[in-house]
């Protein structure tokens, strides 16, 4: 089954289902300067890290590669408002 996080998952599922991803909780589980691998089918979410600041960081999905995808590490406060696609 495909995963899809918290900003897709309500898209496609409903409220209802909890998302696969919940990218705050994974943020907040991490130290500064780490980063976890995720997948969302939806918006191409690969990766949730925490800067060595401690800020929120996600990685979107800019081209995919033959040997390693390119991405894009943006502030979760930016992806969360939606304005990055
Ligand atoms: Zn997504």
């Amino acid at each position: 089954m495909a995963d899809f996080c918290n900003n897709c998952a309500p898209n496609v599922w409903g409220e209802e289902i909890d998302p696969d991803i919940e990218v705050t909780r994974i943020a907040l589980g991490l130290e500064n300067g780490h980063f976890e691998s995720v997948l969302c089918e939806g918006c191409g979410l690969r990766a949730v890290g925490k800067s060595d600041e401690g800020r929120p960081m996600v990685a979107i999905l800019e081209e995919e590669g033959q040997v390693e995808d390119m991405v894009r590490w943006i502030s979760m406060e930016e992806w969360l408002a939606g304005e990055v696609r």
